[in-house]
Formats: structure tokens, sequence, C-alpha cells
């Protein structure tokens, strides 16, 4: 599951949880991006904290782990060269699932490496009920038994419990000065305020 996690809530914890559930896996890789090109953007945490907090949030469960492939990389990764690294680090016989909100993965079936991508890992597109799937129809929602058209990827849609949580409201929360307990872990909401993130950061 790759994400900024500017900071990591529990929308994604949901949805991490419910993939795994839904789908049977056994572990969920949380992969937090390396800086992004545009480094002025002061909104966005250097990697190594988005990295700590993404630690901090899923330390409890043991399903969850956190990659550094991306934060310890100098240059932005593209989706591809990650995946392509995960294989290799868990063998051929591993099946990937890149799990994302279905806002990301329609943006990700139109990119230039979306038919390699479709021989290396399987889309679960996380959606919230009232999301319009009519985008979706015209993709590849195939049963497991069905063969893709070639050079497709197969995407699933996973519909997840309602959360209206962004990282976006987050930091504007923090900001203002409003809570943000049960938005985010509790651990989580401690190292932001001990940092001061979004205030003085
Ligand atoms: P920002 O507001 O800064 O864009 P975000 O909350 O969208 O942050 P990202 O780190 O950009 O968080 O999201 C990583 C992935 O998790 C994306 O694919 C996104 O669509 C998905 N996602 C984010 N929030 C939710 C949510 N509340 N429920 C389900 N999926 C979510
Ligand atoms: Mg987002």
């Amino acid at each position: 599951m790759g994400g900024t996690f500017n900071p990591i809530h529990y929308g994604h914890l949901v949805t991490a949880q419910e993939a795994l559930y839904q789908f049977g896996l056994d572990r969920v890789i949380f992969m937090p991006a390396g800086q992004p090109p545009h480094k002025q953007d002061k909104e966005i945490l250097p990697p190594e904290e988005r990295y700590l907090m993404t630690v901090i949030a899923t330390a409890s469960n043991p399903n969850f782990v956190v990659s550094r492939f991306e934060v310890d990389r100098k240059a932005p990764s593209y989706t591809v060269d990650t995946i392509k690294a995960l294989k290799k680090e868990h063998g051929p016989e591993t099946n990937l699932y890149f799990i994302t909100g279905a806002d990301a993965v329609w943006e990700i079936l139109t990119w230039k490496d979306a038919e390699e991508l479709s021989k290396l890992c399987t889309f679960i597109a996380a959606t919230r009920p009232g999301y319009s799937l009519e985008k979706f129809k015209k993709l590849h929602v195939l049963p497991d038994d069905q063969p893709l058209p070639r050079g497709k990827p197969r995407v699933y849609v996973m519909e997840i419990p309602a959360l209206a949580i962004s990282s976006t409201d987050i930091r504007r929360r923090v900001r203002e000065g409003h809570p943000i307990s049960y938005l985010v872990p509790e651990g989580v909401a401690n190292y932001i305020h001990k940092c001061r993130f979004w205030i003085d950061y």
C-alpha cells in the first residue's frame, strides 16, 4: 500500500486491514513515498518522519510492515520500479497486490507503465460507499477465472466503511488547533504534537 502518509490516518489503516481480510493476504507492506520533486512544498514532511509515523501506527499489527524502499531512494520512485523490487525480494511465487484509493488507481492505469504493471501485480481499489463505480465498469473488474485483455491490469474494487478522513484535513486541523484524536492512532497524534509538525516545522 503506497501513499505519502503525511500523516498516516485511520482511513489508510482500515483500508489495509480490509484488504488483508477480503483478499486473504498474508501481509500488508506500507510504502511511504520518498521525497517528492517539488521540495519547496513544506507541507510534506521529510520521508524519515512520515516513515516513523507509519511505523508507530502499524507497530501493534503483526501483519503490517513498513518498507524503507522508497524512503531510502534519492530520486522519486516509479510504482513499477518499486513493484519490481518487491517481486525480486519476495520471489516469483508471491502474488503482489497494489492497494490504493480508487481515485489513485484511475491515474495509475493511464500511466505509460500500466501494461508492465499488469504483469507484476493485481490492483485493489478502495472506494467509499457512495463512490461511483461507473468508471470502473469500463475497466477490467473480471472474476479470477476469466482471462484479461492483453496488457490490461486486473483491478478489484473493494468497498470499505465510510471514513471521511484525509491527511489534508488532519494537517489543517493541527494548524488550526483542532483535535486529531480518533482520526490518527494515539502514538501518531502524540508524535505530531511533540514535533509541532505543520505549526512551526
Ligand atoms: P492527502 O490529503 O495529503 O492527499 P491522503 O489522505 O489522500 O492524503 P495519501 O497518503 O495520499 O493520503 O493516500 C494513500 C492512499 O490511501 C491513496 O491511494 C488514497 O486514495 C488512500 N486513502 C486516503 N484516505 C483514505 C480514506 N479515508 N479511505 C480510503 N482510502 C484512503
Ligand atoms: Mg491523497
